[in-house]
């Protein structure tokens, strides 16, 4: 049977990257989550976003790099993209992965990468750090609070906690502590049981306590599901601490659960849409693969053609 853990395996292979990227099937099945591949082909597509009532959050694919080359492509086409959101006024920020930038050869290439980009960025452009596996949190919240507490601060980024890790508690009170913004997810890596909880009660129970904390004393959260008992749980906190509905934001994937994003404008909240786009698309989809067992079967044997 293909599980979840299989396709999260698969995620991260090479060989399969390669075999994907070169089927026709596969190929078009990302597309139903990626945006288009370069900044000019996005461009149309978010302004629909925009006139649709969302906001975006543009996401350059790419992950888990080492050749310096690439990485310096990824620091232009981020400045490019911010140059695209100015000039086409659209209402979006970015996200991006520290192992874009380098973090896996060194955490000061990847913080000095990240430093230039919101630089660029500033003052107007909120730059979100997303979060990878486990053996990426400390550093990657390392480099997030570096910056974010420097004498010189840079103020316009946030990070993102996963609520299945168990250290996540304690990772949330320090951001609050902080007076960082957080976008809060279940979490999409494949995790040991030391480290995360092994079943979806646990994860889910968990991201309501996080969530609880951060819509009490967070700043201006992101709350990152589509999970319909996830956004109920947020409502009735919002009604119970009688928080008006611009004091957080929801965030779904580009792709998923359409007709939940369009009611939840509709309802008056604030809706942010995860938009990727770029050729390195394969990693990103495999997770959401993972995340939806009725595409498993398409997905696998479209491999196997591939
Ligand atoms: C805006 C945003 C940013 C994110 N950033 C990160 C990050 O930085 N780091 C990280 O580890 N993870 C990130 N994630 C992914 C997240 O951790 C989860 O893996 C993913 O959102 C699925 O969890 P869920 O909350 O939707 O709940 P689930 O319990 O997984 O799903 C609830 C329901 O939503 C629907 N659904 C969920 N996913 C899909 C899908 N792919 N296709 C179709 N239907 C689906 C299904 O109907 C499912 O029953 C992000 C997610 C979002 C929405």
């Amino acid at each position: 049977m293909i599980t979840r853990t299989l396709l999260l395996q698969m995620a991260g292979s090479r060989q399969l990257e390669h075999f994907a990227r070169h089927n026709r099937i596969a190929n078009a099945m990302a597309q139903r989550f990626i945006a288009g591949e370069t900044i000019e082909q996005i461009t149309e597509p978010v302004r629909q976003l925009n006139k649709r009532g969302f906001t975006v959050s543009l996401d350059f694919l790419g992950e888990s790099v080492t050749s310096e080359q690439e990485i310096a492509g990824t620091v232009d086409t981020y400045l490019r993209l911010l140059q695209n959101i100015r000039s086409n006024e659209l209402d979006a920020n970015v996200s991006i992965k520290l192992t874009a930038l380098g973090m896996d050869i060194s955490p000061e290439l990847a913080s000095r990468n990240l430093q230039r980009l919101l630089k660029a960025a500033a003052p107007e452009i909120f730059v979100r750090i997303d979060m990878e596996s486990s053996a990426h949190t400390d550093a990657t919240l390392k480099i997030f609070r570096d910056i974010f507490t420097a004498d010189v601060p840079l103020k316009n980024t946030g990070v993102v906690i996963q609520s299945y890790l168990r250290r996540s508690a304690a990772d949330v009170e320090e951001l609050i502590n902080l007076g960082a913004r957080v976008r809060l997810c279940k979490g999409a890596y494949q995790e040991n049981a030391t480290v995360a909880f092994p079943t979806k009660d646990e994860v889910d129970a968990n991201y309501v306590r996080l969530l609880r904390r951060l819509m009490e004393h967070g700043v201006y959260p992101g709350i990152a599901t589509h999970d319909k008992k996830m956004i109920d749980a947020a409502i009735q906190i919002k009604n119970e601490l009688d928080l008006s509905p611009d004091k957080f934001e929801f965030q779904m994937l580009y792709g998923v659960r359409r007709e939940l994003q369009e009611q939840l404008v509709s309802d008056g909240y604030r809706m942010r849409i995860y938009t990727p786009f770029g050729d390195h698309w394969y990693p990103y989809t495999m997770r959401r693969l993972a995340e939806k067992p009725a595409n498993l079967k398409l997905a696998l044997t479209s491999m196997v053609r591939g």
